[in-house]
């Protein structure tokens, strides 16, 4: 069956844990890697260069648009975000299943370039869980995560636009329910296509 890697999109509201799911799912099984975005947002303390983002200036993030070098962009709570198109391409062609956590709107982006890719909303048990989850990260100030709550109740209208939605209340089950989302989608019908063909040419021999 199907060894070409597969992109995925993981979405979810800021503080819903996505970064914490993509780490273990990259820890407890081979073949994951996680596409490094650009950014114009400052590093987090703990945060590093070419590990979490690519900081870069507007000037130097404006510049990689123009050469066509990223596969989508947004602006994001007063920042601009995108995915480095090289990266992703070649290790699909190597076979890797290759995340991306992005936005929901840069999400819509990437289905609408590249129809097969898996589609996941990392949803929080329930709002002011949410909420509590954000408080608790000391690294942003009361006006960002306010401003990062009211994003993310505008981004509740797009859950239904993902194919998938996973709960993420207990962690070591979040992380099975994605990767098992994953792991069926190299099933996929149009995933398999060329085997598919070489069979129907086998089964000539019977005609
Ligand atoms: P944060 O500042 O919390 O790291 O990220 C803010 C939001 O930007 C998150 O929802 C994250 O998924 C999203 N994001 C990160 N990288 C990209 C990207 O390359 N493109 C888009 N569209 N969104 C991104």
């Amino acid at each position: 069956m199907s060894h070409k890697g597969i992109l995925v999109v993981i979405s979810g509201f800021a503080g819903t844990g996505k970064g914490t799911v993509i780490e273990r799912l990259r820890k407890q099984y081979d073949n994951y890697e996680l596409s490094v975005s650009a950014t114009t947002r400052s590093p987090r303390p703990g945060e590093q260069e070419g590990v979490h983002y690519f900081y870069k200036t507007k000037e130097e993030f404006l510049h990689m648009i123009d050469q066509d070098e990223l596969l989508e962009h947004k602006e994001y709570v007063g920042n601009y975000y995108g995915t480095p198109r090289a990266f992703v391409q070649s290790r699909l062609e190597e076979g890797k299943n290759v995340i991306l956590e992005i936005e929901p709107q840069g999400a819509m982006d990437i289905k609408k370039k590249m129809p097969d890719t898996v589609m996941i909303f990392l949803a929080p048990p329930d709002a002011v869980t949410l909420r509590d989850r954000l408080a608790g990260r000391a690294t942003e100030d009361a006006q960002k995560q306010k401003e990062r709550l009211h994003r993310a109740a505008e981004e509740s209208d797009m859950i239904t636009s993902y194919d998938y939605i996973v709960v993420n209340d207990d962690l070591d089950q979040t992380v099975e329910e994605v990767h098992q989302v994953i792991s069926a989608a190299h099933f996929r019908m149009g995933s398999n296509l060329e085997f598919v063909k070489k069979l129907q040419e086998e089964m000539q021999m019977f005609v």
